[in-house]
């Protein structure tokens, strides 16, 4: 099988922990990663919202010398764009807007280090406006407006993961290009965390019109799966996103040593039994590779 992932903070938590991204015990690491016959990653650098401005930007800095020293460190790992024919394939993403440090210029740095792809908010607000647990909701900013569009012209994917809803709403009014969730689930569940963060079904069907891609977050909290089995919870989440936006716009984001995960889905080397839960219930081999690989590869090859 192939997998695309959207999403995993794995080289922030490596970082922050002095780890290899070659073998650890994490969620993500490449030696696990070896059963997959191609597979592209995105790798976050999370910004949490302690950090604003010049300090954001330092923080980003730090995280992204790491990321390009693993990068050297394993041959097997190459970015996404050059198209080199590696088995590991890296994006890199920035989550939370406020890693440009408030100025149109700090998306000039991020383009130059290769992100091409920018979740706008974490939880709180920043400076492009309100992320999904803000105490008011005020939407976009009008410096994050211009963030978005500055973002579309250096061909940078904004992602409404984490994003408050007036937030989408502001960005469909202007946003020219496709848009992202990279890890988000639907809203069929009820509790605290998952209404503010799943995606409504008008969301789905406004990002699946656009173009854009859903990734399947495997946190517990947002998939609701309790104490039910965690691959039956993911299968929901997937049916209701074909049934809304169709089979093309579904993909995973599994938020991989981002949130806690059930043992059944915990690590990259879970995901083949994910694969052969659903082929089991009524999936069939051509929509679990849009599903795990495809449906992501095609969206990135005609954004960037
Ligand atoms: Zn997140």
């Amino acid at each position: 099988m192939r997998l695309f992932d959207l999403h995993c903070d794995t080289i922030t938590e490596l970082y922050g922990k002095k780890g290899q991204l070659k073998h650890n015990g994490g969620h993500i690491s490449l030696d696990r990663a070896e059963y997959l016959e191609e597979y592209v990653q995105d790798f976050a650098v999370f910004i949490p919202d302690e950090l604003r401005g010049e300090e954001a930007v330092k923080y980003f800095d730090g995280v992204y010398s790491f990321y390009k020293e693993q990068l050297l460190e394993n041959e097997n790992l190459t970015e996404y764009k050059d198209r080199k024919n590696s088995k590991f394939k890296s994006i890199l993403s920035v989550e939370g807007g406020a890693g440009a440090g408030g100025k149109i210029e700090g998306f000039y740095h991020l383009r130059d280090c290769g992100v091409k792809l920018i979740t706008l908010t974490w939880n709180g607000r920043n400076e492009l406006g309100s992320g999904c647990f803000d105490d008011e909701d005020i939407g976009l900013t009008d410096f994050g407006r211009e963030a978005v569009k500055e973002m579309e012209r250096l061909k940078i994917v904004a992602d409404v993961s984490h994003l408050s809803k007036k937030g989408f709403y502001d960005l469909e009014k202007i946003a020219e290009k496709p848009f992202i969730a990279s890890h988000s689930c639907c809203d069929i569940v009820d509790n605290y965390k998952a209404r503010h963060r799943n995606l409504t079904d008008d969301q789905i069907k406004i990002i699946a019109e656009r173009e854009g891609i859903i990734g399947v977050n495997l946190w517990e909290k947002l998939l609701g799966n309790g104490n039910d089995n965690s691959f039956e919870a993911v299968r929901r989440h997937i049916s209701r996103i074909i049934e809304i936006g169709g089979e093309d716009c579904v993909a995973m984001g599994t938020d991989f040593d981002g949130c806690d995960i059930n043992e059944d889905l915990r690590g990259i080397e879970k995901i083949k039994d994910l694969y052969d839960y659903l082929g089991c219930h009524g999936f069939d081999e051509k929509l679990l590779d849009k599903i795990f690989f495809a449906n992501g590869d095609r969206f990135f090859i005609n954004f960037i």
